[in-house]
């Protein structure tokens, strides 16, 4: 019998790490605290062996920050829920490269970031730390997973979302994955049973009407905050905001290839017939 996994070999098409064991890194933008990564890793260790290295501090927003002059320190601590887990001074991206590159026992065979506080729709990804550590094993030619919940605050239920991950690590372990994307994930912050369901979808537009505000600290000082809520005026059918708008689980294949396609033969028509230095005139 050929399975799928067998042809995605056959093509070339299935990573590495898909071939082997089932040792799943874990972490997570929000950071250690984050009350997702026990759930997570509960779901998660019915799939495969589960390590946790999640940074010391929240890094949203952090998108694909590394460190590069300074050393990363790493303590093993636990989770709240009792889960052992490794916290870094290092960005997300750092929590997957140090796992990777030697950190663990054994290296990961999949990498699941999240489940982040508040969606990673859109626009949003080139922000993300969470879709950035998993662009980060995308990139060690691991599968790869970001998975978002859309709620902020207290007391929300990561259930639904962690057991969402745990089915996708299955899938991806059975049937393999391709080794030029990422899934994007967002799930709505509703009960399992009102989830309307599963949309694969692509990428929607985000408005974003961040403010500077502007004040004083306690010295006289001005300091700056720029900040908003994230809106999205209208949702196009088959995005991701269409989707979570419509109570689904959001599954987005996600490639970095930023290249603009379109604009490569428009670009050719330019004159580029320049050589040496620029000249710049004094005044
Ligand atoms: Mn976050």
């Amino acid at each position: 019998m050929t399975t799928d996994a067998d042809k995605l070999a056959a093509e070339g098409r299935l990573n590495r790490g898909v071939a082997g064991g089932r040792q799943i890194l874990i972490t997570n933008d929000d950071g250690i605290e984050s009350d997702a990564l026990g759930p997570l890793a509960d779901a998660l260790a019915a799939v495969g062996d589960v390590d946790i290295i999640a940074p010391e501090r929240n890094w949203s927003g952090a998108s694909h920050s590394i460190t590069l002059y300074r050393p990363l320190r790493v303590r093993s601590t636990q989770l709240r829920t009792g889960q052992n887990a490794y916290m870094t001074d290092g960005s997300p991206t750092d929590c997957v490269r140090l796992g990777v590159l030697g950190f663990l026992k054994r290296k990961p065979d999949l990498v699941v970031s999240g489940v982040n506080r508040g969606s990673n729709l859109g626009d949003d990804i080139t922000y993300s730390g969470t879709v950035a550590a998993a662009m980060e094993g995308l990139l060690s030619g691991l599968p790869s997973i970001a998975i978002s919940i859309a709620a902020f605050g207290a007391n929300i239920d990561f259930a639904p979302s962690a057991a969402f991950a745990a089915l996708l690590a299955r899938n991806i372990f059975d049937k393999g994955f391709a080794p030029d994307a990422l899934l994007n994930v967002n799930v709505p912050a509703l009960p399992r049973d009102a989830i309307a369901g599963v949309e694969v979808t692509r990428l929607g537009k985000r408005t974003y009407r961040d403010q500077l505000v502007e004040r004083l600290d306690p010295y006289g000082n001005p300091y700056y905050w720029v900040g908003g809520p994230a809106v999205s005026a209208e949702a196009e059918e088959g995005t991701d905001v269409a989707a979570l708008r419509a109570g689904k689980i959001s599954v987005t294949p996600i490639y970095l290839d930023l290249t603009n396609h379109a604009l490569i033969a428009e670009l050719a028509k330019w004159d580029w017939g320049w050589s040496g230095p620029v000249e710049v005139a004094a005044d």
